[in-house]
């Protein structure tokens, strides 16, 4: 048996042993993400109120161990794995939701399932439309962590549109309010830069959601396609034609394969790519759009339109895109999720950009995604045994990065940067925003004591641009 290190003493004698996780199994189960893993943490915290992340926090800071929080860990980028010998922050105990109706406000801890928001706000009558497809199980500071997309957000915004304020640790262990929180009116309002930081800045104790009236009907619509150009095509034809749709996903060819040879699904075979489009809007209305967004997929050359007449039909169109990332998963040991985003207008150049690309590599390049944001997840599948089909993924990921970039796109439009874009940032941003983005990082943090390794590459890298 090792020594039990000073940090974990110090927790232990503050915070009470309820609070504290450090055997093995913990050690593996908190030590990943959806896509990353690395070092168990020197052990697993899971405070129950703000204070007690104010203790944790202080205890860590005084002996120099860092600090990790952690939501859900449906991350894709890596920003809920420990950092090196650090401890982790799991939140999933601060779970109190308040909904203020008649300010159309939820007051919300860290800890809560956006999904439970969603339900506590539609009791109510009230919507809280924010959706990463991982709603039923991600948490609402994970979202706010890395403001996280989703489907609705091309209608209603992503994350950050709902944030009205935030109280959060920073690493001295004081309690900061921002936005919404504060009683006068601050200067800068710093709740806008809690809104991705990724755990890197503060940690989220409480926050203030935006609410809006529910929906009361839903238009939701299949179109098929034979290939996904003319599906990218309809999407900007659609977007230009402003019907306005909450949700417009696209999913191509190789990812219709996957899912297709995962659940039975009634669609043709020679279909090429699907759209699925939803309004919100009021039942006639919806119908209206429902028409005319169907005669203007058959102008760019829709084969199939399907439009769901019950609220059972509904599910049924969107079980095709809830079964796609198990499907994924299924099709080879190994899988790089990349979720560039393109300017609207030329997602059809990004498509046929994957497919030759998955001709060169000889290499499944499923794509699908939040297409009316341009919001795309290219996906490589490849046998992670094998070192030569490894190294052509990663060459193919950074050929995908160059190509967006030079679309004007971006190289992450929800995962975040954590430890999987990290290195590539400086591809996206010129050295003198490098510099500004780590100087925000040694304002709030200057001991680098929160996610020491996330987001940013080491300070002597950062200033270096590789062109
Ligand atoms: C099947 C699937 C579908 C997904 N779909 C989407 C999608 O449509 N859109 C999208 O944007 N993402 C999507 N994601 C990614 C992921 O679900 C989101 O990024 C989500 O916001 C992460 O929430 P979480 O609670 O799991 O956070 P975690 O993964 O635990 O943490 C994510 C980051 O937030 C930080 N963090 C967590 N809580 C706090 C806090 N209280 N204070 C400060 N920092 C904190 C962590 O340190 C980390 O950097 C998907 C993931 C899966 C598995």
């Amino acid at each position: 048996m090792g020594r039990t290190p000073p940090v974990l003493k110090s927790l232990r004698r503050k915070l009470g042993k309820s609070k504290i996780l450090n055997t093995p199994e913990t050690g593996v189960v908190y030590s990943s993400d959806v896509n990353w893993r690395g070092n168990p943490p020197l052990a697993v915290i899971f405070p129950e109120c703000a204070e007690d992340v104010s203790v944790a926090v202080r205890i860590a800071a005084e002996c120099g161990t860092p600090v990790s929080t952690r939501g859900a860990g449906t991350g894709m980028s890596g920003g809920a794995v420990p950092s090196n010998g650090a401890i982790v922050l799991s939140m999933v105990r601060m779970k109190r939701i308040r909904i203020l109706e008649d300010e159309k406000i939820a007051v919300v801890e860290p800890g809560v399932i956006t999904a439970k928001l969603q339900t506590e706000a539609l009791k109510r009558n009230l919507f809280y439309p924010s959706d990463p497809s991982s709603y039923k199980i991600c948490t609402i500071g994970g979202n706010i962590a890395e403001n996280a997309g989703g489907l609705r957000c091309l209608k209603y915004g992503v994350t950050a549109d709902f944030v009205l304020g935030t109280e959060f640790i920073n690493p001295e262990g004081d309690l900061i309010a921002a936005g919404c929180f504060t009683d006068y009116d601050s200067p800068v309002d710093i709740t806008p830069l809690l809104c991705g930081s990724e755990g890197t800045l503060g940690i989220i104790v409480k926050a203030a959601l935006r609410l809006i009236d529910a929906p009361q009907a839903h238009l939701t619509m299949r179109a098929e396609f034979t290939t996904a150009i003319e599906a990218a095509k309809a999407v900007t034809a659609i977007l230009n034609s402003r019907y306005s749709p909450c949700i417009m996903e696209m999913i191509d060819r190789q990812t219709l394969k996957a899912v297709t040879s995962f659940i039975k699904l009634d669609i043709s075979p020679k279909t090429g790519a699907v759209l699925l489009i939803e309004y919100d809007e009021e039942a006639d209305i919806n119908r209206e759009l429902g028409d005319k967004t169907s005669q203007l997929c058959r102008r760019f050359g829709a084969t199939g339109l399907r439009i769901a007449e019950s609220e059972e039909e509904r599910e049924n169109l969107w079980k095709l895109r809830r079964s796609i990332s198990p499907s994924l998963t299924r099709l080879a040991s190994g899988k790089i999720n990349e979720d560039v985003a393109v300017p609207r207008g030329r997602i059809a150049e990004l498509m046929s950009f994957v497919e030759a690309l998955s001709a060169e590599l000889n290499m499944p390049i499923p794509t699908y995604g939040h297409a009316g944001d341009g919001n795309m997840h290219v996906n490589f599948i490849f046998q992670k045994e094998d070192p030569a089909q490894v190294e052509a993924a990663c060459q193919g990921v950074k050929k995908v990065f160059t190509e967006v970039i030079k679309m004007g796109g971006t190289i992450s439009g929800e995962h975040g940067i954590g430890l999987a874009k990290r290195d590539f940032l400086p591809m996206q941003l010129n050295p003198v925003n490098m510099t500004l983005q780590t100087d925000v990082k040694r304002c709030f943090d200057p001991g680098t004591l929160f996610n020491p390794d996330k987001m940013l590459p080491p300070r002597e890298v950062s200033s270096k641009h590789p062109a």
